[in-house]
């Protein structure tokens, strides 16, 4: 069978990278070749700018509630193919079969809802301190939006970007990451199918690395959406700020779960293994700290070694497997790499702590969902981000202690508590440093329909999904109509003002 291409999508049209060069897509559980991707050049990136800009007035001046419909259309399409989407994600990057089908659908959520921003993206409308004038205020786009995408949710991320700002009326150039090419081209399709005008959004493939610094430094750039890690996250703001473009990054996490003695610890030991091993750990909102405090803490260690030893690893497309493989030889190393520091610094390995070696596992990136225990706040593994299938649990002496360990990381994405006392989830939720908050859930969930990002090194402060995401991907105008034929002088002429009141 011929290899599977996947190119560029430049001004309306798949081409080549200019260069003619590719580099390989590999499946994770096999080592198998998937495709043949486009290695995009920088002259390839300026053609996609470019287009962009050409594309962005015509856009612009497309009635919302139309570009609207053209994603509500995108989202009809994603429904129909969500089965055969969702198999090509666990292909491509692993995740086993249910969490990519949850991983589509979540792509086809926020495609609705920004679809319906097409008729509201409301303004403000607000009285004037003068009489005879108006004030209001309204949305416009930004421009044109670099929107650089990584692995770990190959479809549901770029929605999050792209919707946003295509239904606000910007143009994109899409940058995926090199692992997952393949989705990037499933959603590019879908929205040229869906009526898209050509230029709008244009895909560019090919490595962060060395098109990135080109990409975001271009002048005809105005906006870099960014989701990633949080040194590419800081290397891009570097550039960004010193540029003056609005940068928004998400960022890594160091995600926690805490349980209290007065917990259900049997829910909660549900939520840290889908929380800590689900998506093989490669979420930003994993949970890869479990803060448990004295009086559960042994039982709860007990019986979540127990579960872990149980999950079986395997390819994702197979219905008896619980966690799929890491996406790359590159991230089992890493991830690996984290074992021998944790012992080193003092943790004990209670549960897993190995690659994948046997029969078919062999071929693949695997890691053994891991629980470390007889960790310190301090240690590296309970302060740095792992991405990947493994869990550090710290024992504490009371909430105070819960809270003060888990806001003590550089990181602020999720977090999560067990309780049944009303008081201690009340303190939490108030003292969490943290975007995401769960009480008596799991770290991993988040629904479209709120703001989703976090605090401190998570990110700079922007928020995507939800409302919030408009603020990213769009400019506030604030508009005043003075028809009062006379110059009036706001601040200034107000005792006058009230001379004339009736
Ligand atoms: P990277 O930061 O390595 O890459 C993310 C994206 O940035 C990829 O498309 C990558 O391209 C691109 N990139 C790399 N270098 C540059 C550069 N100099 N300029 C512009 N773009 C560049 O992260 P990963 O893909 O490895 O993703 C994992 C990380 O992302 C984890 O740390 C995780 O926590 C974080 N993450 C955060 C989320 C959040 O919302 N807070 C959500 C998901 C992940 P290429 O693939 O070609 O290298």
């Amino acid at each position: 069978m011929p290899t599977l291409q996947l190119r560029n999508y430049i001004d309306g049209r798949w081409v080549d990278s200019s260069t003619g060069e590719t580099f390989d897509n590999i499946d994770p559980a096999t080592g198998e070749l998937i495709a043949s991707v486009a290695k995009s050049s920088t002259a390839d990136v300026d053609r996609a700018i470019e287009a962009a800009r050409r594309a962005l007035d015509g856009w612009r001046l497309f009635p919302a509630p139309k570009r609207g419909e053209i994603l509500y259309r995108a989202g009809e399409i994603m429904l129909r193919r969500k089965d055969d989407l969702a198999r090509e994600m666990t292909r491509e990057m692993g995740k086993v079969l249910p969490e990519a089908r949850g991983d589509v659908q979540e792509g086809i959520d926020m495609t609705y809802y920004m679809a319906g921003e097409g008729r509201r993206q409301f303004g403000d409308v607000v009285p004037a301190e003068l009489p005879n004038k108006w004030a209001m205020s309204m949305r416009g786009p930004v421009g044109v939006v670099a929107a650089i995408t990584p692995w770990n949710f190959p479809f549901a991320i770029p929605t999050w970007k792209i919707m946003p700002a295509l239904v606000l009326g910007n143009a994109v150039v899409f940058k995926p990451a090199s692992y997952t090419p393949m989705l990037a081209v499933r959603l590019v399709e879908i929205l040229e199918e869906a009526g898209l005008p050509k230029g709008v959004l244009n895909l560019i493939l090919g490595p962060g690395g060395e098109l990135g610094d080109h990409l975001i430094s271009h002048p005809a750039v105005d906006l870099i959406s960014f989701t990633g890690s949080s040194d590419t996250g800081s290397h891009i703001s570097e550039i960004g700020g010193r540029l003056l473009k609005r940068v928004s990054c998400e960022l890594g996490g160091k995600n926690a779960i805490v349980v209290l003695e007065d917990a259900d610890v049997d829910l909660s030991l549900d939520g840290i293994v889908w929380s800590a091993f689900g998506t093989s750990g490669q979420r930003c909102t994993a949970a890869s700290r479990v803060i448990a405090q004295t009086g559960v803490a042994q039982g709860l260690i007990d019986k979540l070694v127990g579960r872990a030893k149980k999950l079986r690893l395997g390819s994702g497309l197979e219905p008896s497997t619980d966690v799929g493989p890491v996406v790359s030889a590159s991230q089992l190393e890493r991830v690996h790499a984290f074992i021998p520091v944790a012992e080193k610094e003092g943790a004990t390995v209670a549960a897993g702590g190995h690659v994948g070696t046997e029969g078919a596992l062999a071929k693949g990136f695997f890691h053994e969902p891991t629980v470390l225990i007889d960790v310190k706040p301090n240690m590296r593994v309970a302060q740095e981000e792992i991405f990947g299938p493994v869990t550090a649990v710290i024992e504490v002496s009371g909430i105070d202690e819960a809270i003060k360990v888990l806001n003590s990381t550089k990181y602020g994405l999720s977090c999560s508590v067990y309780t049944r006392n009303v008081n201690n989830a009340f303190r939490f939720m108030r003292d969490a440093e943290t975007g995401l908050v769960y009480i008596n859930a799991g770290t991993i969930g988040a629904e479209i329909q709120l703001p989703f990002g976090g605090t401190k090194s998570t990110g700079n402060g922007h928020r995507e999904a939800g409302r919030a995401a408009l603020d990213v991907y769009s400019e506030w105008k604030s508009i005043y109509v003075d028809y009062s034929g006379k110059l009036q002088r706001a601040q200034m002429d107000t005792t006058e003002t009230a001379k004339t009141a009736p």
